[in-house]
């Protein structure tokens, strides 16, 4: 489940924040999951309670916006939305199309204490 190694890396992330901005406490983390990025919603929320035991994290919200996929077809030229990386263009059928949103995962904000 590679949900947990993304949220211990998160929360490495913001230890380090921590320190710069010194706040010891999340009250709040804020983040975008792009559909097209193979990061599930339900995964993460759970790896994430397990990931914050004991961190400054731990009684931190998890909020989560989902971003839809976007490619843009070469062939007709039209910028089209997507439920997978290797959907094809719904217009011309034309493959590859050029991702252009949905496809990361990344921290809108975080609240502190
Ligand atoms: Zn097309």
């Amino acid at each position: 489940m590679h949900e947990l190694s993304l949220c211990e890396d998160m929360i490495d992330l913001l230890r380090e924040r921590a320190k710069v901005d010194h706040y010891s406490q999340i009250k709040s983390i804020q983040i975008e999951i792009g559909k097209l990025s193979c990061v599930e919603s339900y995964a993460l929320i759970f790896a994430f309670s397990a990931a914050a035991k004991g961190s400054l994290a731990e009684n931190a919200t998890l909020k989560i916006n989902e971003i839809p996929g976007q490619g843009w077809c070469d062939q007709c030229a039209s910028e089209v939305t997507i439920e997978q990386r290797f959907d094809t263009c719904p217009h011309c059928d034309y493959y590859p199309l050029e991702i252009r949103q949905g496809d990361k995962m990344r921290i809108k904000y975080v609240e502190v204490i």
